[in-house]
């Protein structure tokens, strides 16, 4: 402490020696640069009102000046008095006298200029769903200094984007939303506007398939389309993927066709997405109306084909003999009867038989003139 004391006092002793004290020192207020660039601060030196300027000169060189900055991440300064500017922000640059009590600060503000701002290219939402989304915008670079954003929807009816860039759908549909960053310019500059844009696509899940009815019947060889409601109906893509449990029962096809192929159970599926509907299908065989046997219907019933050309040939054979009436004669019917029902000759019992095909031992139909092939199992 008394060593101090001692060198002020010289010092005091030195700065009176040639007739001028300095009594100030100061330096710009402030001082802007830009993240990169270098500016020199020059110290203004005061002295009494009396000094020229050439004494308060020889008098300040003889001062030992010491240059510091409050924050070297923004900006340094070397013992010329140069700041460089190392990164957006600001810093306090001093400069004092050595071993004296002079000193004076400049604010250093360093600008990180914007290039560009960055948002994402699209944002998709979901109305009953992932509903709303934060753009995040960010300057580019991201150190950028002193900016702020805005926001605005090409199309409020899509989406609503608010003043923190959280964009919320609305309806179904594609619109954009423009960011604008703003960049504070230095004074007397204009300031840096650059924009970015975001698609935004707006649709609506599925959240339900549903079959009209859950289960059904068809027949070998048949075929039906099936019919699902898919809510809501402002569901975006209805593309409905079908699949059959057992293709060897029924297949389906990409339109929903359903053709069944033999007897059995299948389980088809309609589904979008994760969402599905299934309808539980019965395959049976096509019964023949008038045989009873499975496998053929009536109209290609061999049985009857055989029955009937054998009535054509008695039909024929009786009128050969001049007979009306045909049932006697027929070699293939053996049932003498009389015939209880108008209609052409020999046709006794065909009737009957085919109502209750397979149940009875009526199936033996012989002499039946009526082809008409009614009476099949109603499908489905
Ligand atoms: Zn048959």
């Amino acid at each position: 402490m008394k060593r101090m004391l001692a060198l002020a006092a010289v010092l005091a002793l030195l700065l009176t020696a040639c007739g001028v004290e300095i009594t100030s020192v100061g330096l710009p207020a402030q001082l802007r640069l830009e993240k990169g660039q270098t500016g020199p601060l020059t110290v203004e030196y005061g002295a009494g009102e009396d000094a020229t300027e050439e004494e308060i000169a020889k008098a300040a060189a003889k001062l030992t000046l010491v240059w510091s900055s409050s924050d070297e991440t923004v900006a340094t300064v070397d013992q010329t008095g140069l700041v460089t500017a190392v990164g957006g922000g600001e810093a306090e640059i001093t400069a004092a006298v050595e071993d004296g009590e002079l000193s004076a600060v400049c604010a250093v503000r360093v600008a990180v200029p914007a290039e560009g701002v960055t948002v994402p290219k699209t944002l998709d939402l979901v109305v009953n769903g992932e509903a709303s989304g934060a753009l995040k915008a960010a300057p580019a670079p991201q150190d950028a200094t002193e900016v702020a954003f805005t926001y605005e929807s090409a199309d409020p009816a899509i989406a609503t984007v608010d003043e923190k860039g959280t964009v919320t759908a609305v309806a179904n549909g594609e619109t954009e939303i423009t960011t604008t960053l703003t960049q504070t310019g230095a004074e007397g500059e204009p300031d840096t506007v650059r924009t970015g844009t975001t698609r935004v696509v707006v649709t609506t899940k599925v959240e339900s398939l549903a079959f009209d009815k859950g289960e059904g019947t068809l027949t070998t060889g048949n075929s039906t389309t099936m019919k699902v409601t898919v809510l809501p109906e402002s569901a975006g893509d209805q593309t409905i993927t079908w699949k059959s449990s057992d293709e060897s029962v029924a297949t389906v096809d990409a339109d929903g066709k359903v053709k069944a192929v033999k007897a059995g159970t299948a389980t088809i599926t309609a589904s979008i997405g994760d969402v599905s509907a299934e309808y539980a299908l019965t395959v049976r065989d096509v019964t023949c109306s008038y045989c009873g046997k499975t496998g053929h219907t009536s109209s290609s019933c061999p049985t009857k084909a055989a029955d009937e050309k054998a009535a054509a040939q008695a039909a024929q054979a009786a009128q050969n003999t001049g007979g009306g009436t045909a049932a006697p004669g027929a070699p293939s019917n053996p049932d003498p009867a009389p015939n209880p029902q108008p209609g052409g000759g020999g046709s006794s019992g065909g009737n009957f038989g085919e109502q209750i095909p397979g149940l009875g031992d009526n199936q033996v139909v012989t002499g039946g003139g009526n082809g008409d092939g009614s009476g099949e199992v109603p499908d489905l």
